[in-house]
């Protein structure tokens, strides 16, 4: 599949394309231009706000069984179409294809997944202080919200944000990345297939023109923004100038502590996983390996083996294990802080080295980095993509205050087979997640997510707390 799509902005329920500037390319091979793309701005976001706004109070008021019978029929469909979508996603992004069919149908789950939250909302009845008053708190929908995405889970992040947001009753603007939004158009266009009425789910293509709009229109009631911290930043600024909700949900540097008494092998399968998979463009990704000298030598020399042995190649060859990065700034990133981790006395183990194969595409040597201060900007920044880096550590206490000593906190995983140490680690990681022998990626999408510190912000995304940010509790009181 090489074809060109040609993508539309969807405002009110219609295809709105006007001429198309933009492009997105397969990273696998920038020969190929996956998708054309109108370029929107404040004017388009305009429009596609009052189509939610205009959409609101009709969805607002549907019976929930219309909302949920909805998102139910575009789950179906979704996940009837995850390879084709799935390959789409793959070929925009460039994860794996195992990866682009697993997101595409955890991205069907999600749907599904709210389809039954919509029937599920709930208040609570509360004792008065008075007598003969009662107070009943209930959920309702807030309004128009604006959803900010970014390109490492094309279809699985736009999806958690629409799906609650429409299954309270709320309408959206939704912006999707820069380099992927062929595959948010797909979800877009299968809810519309699934009978969602027009305006409900509006989406603008653009830049961070788009974002900035959203951000700073009067009519947006609500703002969830996933993406970098530097820009989550900006976007809480504006959203609290006007007193929006706003949900952010950013960068992560995620520590992997392995103590002396892990289970090698296992540490080994985990930190692999935790590092490298979808490139290691994972908020969650581990990318801080907190080793415990007694086994510090032999985990480093068995990881670097794997590493080396990944095959990285074309996202859509089943037998690739790591796609390419998914731009070439991105491609330099990953270059630039391999640089600045040698340059501040790290060692190079695995990988490190310019990597070109048999097509132009923005591929990434996996890299292992190895005797690294725990200081040293490869350890406080994020690099979002498949570079690891080692610290060793002499105790438990020093591997908890290097995973604690950064200022993300999104995920943080352990790999030790002390219960002591385990759930000591769950108390007092800072982090929102902490993983016990698992990888600090790999989450499920029905229970909260989120972090801490600079990570994240506001309500929980996901699953039932999801129902905390896209309804608005009010407290009645009523005396006979
Ligand atoms: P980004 O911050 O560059 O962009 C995110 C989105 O914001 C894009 O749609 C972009 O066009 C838009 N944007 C850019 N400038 C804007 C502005 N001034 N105002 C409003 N919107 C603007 O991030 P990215 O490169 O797309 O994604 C990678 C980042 O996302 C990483 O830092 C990663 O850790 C983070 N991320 C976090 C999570 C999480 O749940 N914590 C999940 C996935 C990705």
């Amino acid at each position: 599949m090489t074809e060109t799509l040609e993508l539309s902005h969807w405002i009110g329920g219609e295809k709105i394309a006007g001429s198309r500037p933009g492009e997105s390319l397969n990273p696998s091979d920038t020969r190929q231009v996956v998708a054309r793309t109108p370029k929107g701005g404040a004017a388009e976001v305009d429009q596609a706000v009052q189509a939610a706004r205009a959409a609101f109070g009709p969805w607002a008021d549907a019976s929930p069984e219309v909302r949920s019978d909805i998102l139910d029929r575009a789950g179906t469909l979704l996940m009837e179409r995850r390879e084709a979508v799935g390959r789409l996603l793959s070929r925009e992004e460039g994860k794996t294809l195992a990866e682009g069919i697993g997101e595409t149908a955890r991205a069907a789950r999600i749907l599904k997944f709210f389809a039954g939250e919509a029937l599920r909302l709930h208040g609570q009845n509360l004792a008065s202080t008075r007598p003969g008053v009662e107070i009943q708190t209930y959920r309702q929908p807030v309004g128009v919200f604006g959803l900010i995405t970014p390109w490492n889970f094309p279809i699985a992040i736009p999806a958690w944000k629409i799906a609650p947001a429409i299954a309270f009753g709320n309408t959206v603007v939704i912006k999707p990345a820069g380099p992927t939004p062929a595959t948010a158009e797909a979800l877009i266009a299968i809810l519309h297939e699934a009978g969602l009425p027009g305006g409900v789910v509006n989406m603008v293509i653009g830049d961070g023109d788009v974002g900035r709009a959203i951000v700073a229109h009067p009519d947006v009631d609500g703002i969830s923004f996933t993406g970098s911290q530097k820009v989550g930043a900006g976007v809480a600024e504006g959203a609290m100038k006007r007193q929006a909700r706003v949900q952010l949900e950013m960068g992560g540097k995620n520590p992997l502590i392995v103590l002396d008494d892990a289970d090698l092998e296992r540490a080994v399968a985990i930190a692999l996983d935790g590092s490298f998979f979808a490139t290691g463009q994972r908020c969650t990704a581990s990318s801080r390996l907190i080793v415990q000298d007694g086994v510090h030598d032999r985990f480093v020399a068995a990881l670097a083996e794997k590493v080396e042995a990944l095959r990285v190649g074309d996202a859509l060859d089943p037998t690739t294990q790591m796609g390419p990065a998914v731009t070439e700034a991105q491609r330099q990133t990953a270059y630039d802080y391999i640089d600045i981790a040698r340059d501040g006395g790290g060692r190079v183990l695995a990988g490190g080295e310019r990597l070109s194969l048999d097509k132009p595409g923005w591929y990434v040597q996996p890299t292992l980095i190895v005797d690294t201060q725990a200081d040293a900007r490869i350890n406080t920044e994020e690099v979002f993509g498949p570079v690891a880096s080692t610290i060793r550590v002499a105790s438990y206490e020093e591997a908890l205050a290097v995973a604690n000593g950064v200022e993300f906190g999104l995920s943080a995983g352990i790999v030790t087979q002390s219960l002591k140490h385990a759930r000591d680690f769950q108390r007092r990681a800072r982090a929102g997640m902490t993983m016990v022998n698992l990888a600090t990626a790999g989450v499920d999408y029905h229970v909260p997510f989120g972090g801490t510190k600079k990570s994240s912000y506001g309500p929980r995304e996901q699953g039932f707390a999801a129902a905390d940010f896209y309804t608005l509790t009010k407290t009645s009181y009523s005396a006979g």
